[in-house]
């Protein structure tokens, strides 16, 4: 529990938070605290900005010829941390 106040914000984690950011969070109370809390919704943002912008590289990567596809991808954007 050391180092809570750097990954967790109103005892969210990152997992969930990424799970709501996909919508793919099935817990009502912890979504409503997310649509709620300005904090969380910062951190969300970023996760959604993040997530749209991997959906972007993976599917220019699949649209890409088939001999490129084996290469990997090395320009995914970065996850995102919170400061
Ligand atoms: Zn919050």
């Amino acid at each position: 529990m050391g180092d809570e106040s750097k990954h967790q914000c109103c005892g969210i984690d990152d997992e969930t938070m990424e799970r709501y950011a996909m919508d793919r969070l099935q817990d009502a109370v912890v979504c409503e605290h997310l649509e709620t809390c300005a904090f969380c919704k910062a951190r969300v943002a970023e996760r959604r900005q993040w997530i749209a912008d991997l959906k972007r590289v993976l599917q220019a990567q699949l649209a890409a010829k088939p001999s490129d596809r084996t290469r990997r991808p090395t320009n995914l954007p970065m996850r995102p941390e919170d400061a």
